[in-house]
C-alpha cells in the first residue's frame, strides 16, 4: 500500500548499487494509522476471539508457507541484503521457518497460576494476557529472520503488531506480510511499513498507543527508543550490539576446527552479525599458527554477488556501511595495528570489503572497543586465565562470547566468568528456536526466542498479571 504522502524511497541492489525497488516512505500519518488499525484487531476484530488452539495451527501455517516459498525469499533477501542466496537458504529461511512451528506450539501452553493466598474465604490465580499492541523495529542483517524473531511470539500469545523493516531492507517482510495473510492472519493484526528510523521509527516508538515496543539495532539507537517509549512507559525490550570474545585455548585440540570456528565466527554474514566474533584472544604458544590459519580462510573467501553460485561473501548492505566498516580499517591503520590480512574495499562497483584479520592491537583502539559490523576481527594473544577474563569482559557489551577448550572443567569456569548472554564451547553461531538469546549490560533487554521471550510479549505473573479473587 502506499503511503499517504505518495512519497517513495529507493531500494538497492548492494552488490551493484542499482535500484531495484521503490517502496513506500512511510511516516507518522501511516504509524498513526497503522497503530489504530492495530488496536482494532486487538480490540474487537476476529483475533480475539480466536482460541489458542486456532492461532498455534495459524501460527504454524506460516512456517509451513515460508518453507514453500523458501527459494524465492531467499532470492528476494540475496538481492536486497547482498548475502549469498544459498546461505539465505540454508539458514535465513528455515530458521524463520523453524521459528514459527515452534511458536506454534507455545501458543496453546500459556498458562497462569493458582496461588493460595492466607485471606479466608477467598482464592486467586493469575491470567497470563497479551500486552495488546506491539511495535517492532527490526534491522538490516538478517531481515526475514528478525521478523520471524518479532513476529512468531507476538502472534502466538494474540498480540497486534506494527512492524518497520530496515529502510536498507524491506522486501522480504513485504512478501511475509502477504504469506500472513494467506495463513489466515485477519486484516489489521499484523501492520508492516516501509520507511526511515527518524520519522517512521520514531513516530511507533513514541506512539501514546503502542504497549510495547520491541527493537533491534544499535545500542545507540536502542537508547533512544527507550527515551522515546518514556512517554506512555511502553514495555520495551532491546536485542543491540555485541564486541564478543571468541576465546582460544591451546589444549582446543583439533586446532583446525577452532581456526575454521573462528573464522565462521566472524566472517558469517559478513560479520554483520550482532553476536559475531569480532575479538579473537588466543593463548600466547598457538597465536601464531590460529591467526595464520584465520587469515588463510579470510584469503580463500570468494567475494561476489549474492546471486552467483559460487560466491562465499556478498557485499556490506548498503553505501553507508562501507564508509563505516572502510572508516574503522583505516583508523586501525593510522593507530599502528598489523593488518594480516585485508583491510580495504574490494573492486570499485558494488560495497564489498576484504576480510580482515588484524593483530598488534591495544585496548585503546576504536577497532577493539567498538561494534565494527563488517569481516573484521582483530586478535590478541593471552598468557594467564587472570588476565584474559578482565579484558574479555572489557567492552560495554556483553552479547556473546566463545571459548574453544578439551578442558570442560575450564570451558565452564571461563563461561561462568563471562559477562555474556550466550557462552558457546567449542563451537559459535548456533541457533535455535528453543534457545533464548539476547544480551548483559548494553546489548539489551530481555530474550529473542525460546519460552523467555515469552515473558517479554506476555504480561503476566504476580506484578502485572490480572488477580481475581471472589467469595468461595
Ligand atoms: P540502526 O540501529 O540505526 O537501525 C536499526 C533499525 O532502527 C532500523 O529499522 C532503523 O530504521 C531503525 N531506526 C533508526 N533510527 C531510529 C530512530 N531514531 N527511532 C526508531 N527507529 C530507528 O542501525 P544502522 O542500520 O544505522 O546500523 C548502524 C550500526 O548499528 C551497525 O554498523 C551496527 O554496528 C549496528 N547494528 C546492530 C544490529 C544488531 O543486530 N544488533 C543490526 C543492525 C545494525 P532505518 O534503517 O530504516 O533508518
Amino acid at each position: 500500500m502506499a503511503a499517504a504522502s505518495g512519497k517513495t524511497f529507493e531500494v538497492f541492489n548492494p552488490a551493484d548499487s542499482s535500484v531495484i525497488a521503490q517502496a513506500p516512505d512511510s511516516d507518522r500519518e501511516d504509524i498513526n494509522r497503522a497503530v489504530a488499525a492495530a488496536r482494532r484487531a486487538f480490540e474487537s476484530g476476529p483475533w480475539r476471539r480466536m482460541t489458542p488452539s486456532e492461532r498455534g495451527k495459524l501460527v504454524w501455517r506460516i512456517g509451513d508457507l515460508i518453507l514453500k516459498h523458501a527459494d524465492e525469499l531467499a532470492e528476494l533477501e540475496s538481492v536486497d541484503n547482498g548475502k549469498p542466496r544459498a546461505v539465505a537458504r540454508v539458514a535465513d529461511v528455515p530458521l524463520a521457518a523453524d521459528l514459527f512451528h515452534y511458536m506454534a506450539g507455545w501458543a496453546t501452553k500459556i498458562e497462569g497460576n493458582t496461588i493460595p493466598i492466607s485471606v479466608p474465604g477467598f482464592h486467586a490465580f493469575t491470567l497470563r494476557e497479551p500486552v495488546g499492541v506491539v511495535g517492532q523495529i527490526i534491522p538490516w542483517n538478517f531481515p526475514l529472520l528478525m521478523a520471524a524473531w518479532k513476529l512468531g511470539p507476538a502472534l502466538a500469545t494474540g498480540n497486534c503488531v506494527v512492524l518497520k523493516p530496515a529502510e536498507q531492507t524491506p522486501l522480504s517482510a513485504l512478501r511475509l506480510g502477504e504469506l500472513l495473510l494467506e495463513a489466515g492472519v485477519p486484516e489489521g493484526v499484523v501492520n508492516i511499513l516501509t520507511g526511515f528510523g527518524e520519522t517512521a521509527g520514531a513516530a511507533l516508538a513514541a506512539h501514546d498507543d503502542v504497549d510495547k515496543i520491541a527493537f533491534t539495532g544499535s545500542t545507540e539507537v536502542g537508547k533512544i527508543i527507550v527515551r522515546a517509549a518514556s512517554g506512555n512507559l511502553k514495555k520495551v525490550s532491546l536485542e543491540l550490539g555485541g564486541k564478543s570474545p571468541n576465546i582460544i585455548f591451546k589444549d582446543a585440540g583439533d586446532l583446525e576446527a577452532a581456526i575454521s570456528g573462528a573464522a565462521n565466527a566472524i566472517f558469517f554474514n559478513h560479520g554483520q552479525c550482532c553476536c559475531a566474533g569480532s575479538r579473537l584472544m588466543v593463548e600466547r604458544d598457538i597465536f601464531d599458527d590460529v591467526v595464520a590459519g584465520v587469515a588463510e580462510h579470510a584469503r580463500k573467501i570468494k567475494l561476489g554477488p549474492g546471486l552467483a553460485a559460487d560466491t562465499q561473501m556478498g557485499p556490506l548492505v548498503s553505501e553507508e556501511q562501507l564508509k563505516r566498516v572502510t572508516g574503522y580499517m583505516h583508523q586501525g591503520k593510522q593507530a599502528g595495528a598489523c593488518y594480516v590480512t585485508g583491510g580495504e574495499r574490494s573492486g570499485d562497483r558494488g560495497y564489498f570489503v576484504k576480510p580482515t584479520v588484524i593483530k598488534d592491537v591495544n585496548p585503546k583502539m576504536s577497532i577493539v572497543r567498538e561494534e565494527i559490523f563488517g569481516p573484521v576481527v582483530v586478535a590478541e594473544p593471552f598468557t594467564k586465565p587472570e588476565e584474559l577474563i578482565p579484558r574479555a569482559n572489557q567492552t560495554p557489551y556483553g552479547l556473546a562470547a566463545g571459548v574453544w577448550t578439551r578442558d570442560i572443567g575450564k570451558a565452564h569456569c571461563i563461561a561462568a566468568e563471562l559477562r555474556a548472554g550466550t557462552v558457546w564451547i567449542n563451537c559459535y553461531n548456533i541457533f535455535d528456536a528453543a534457545l533464548p538469546f539476547g544480551g548483559y549490560k548494553q546489548s539489551g533487554w530481555g530474550r529473542e526466542m525460546g519460552h523467555a521471550v515469552l515473558e517479554a510479549a506476555k504480561r503476566c505473573g504476580p506484578c502485572s498479571g490480572r488477580r481475581v479473587t471472589s467469595p468461595s
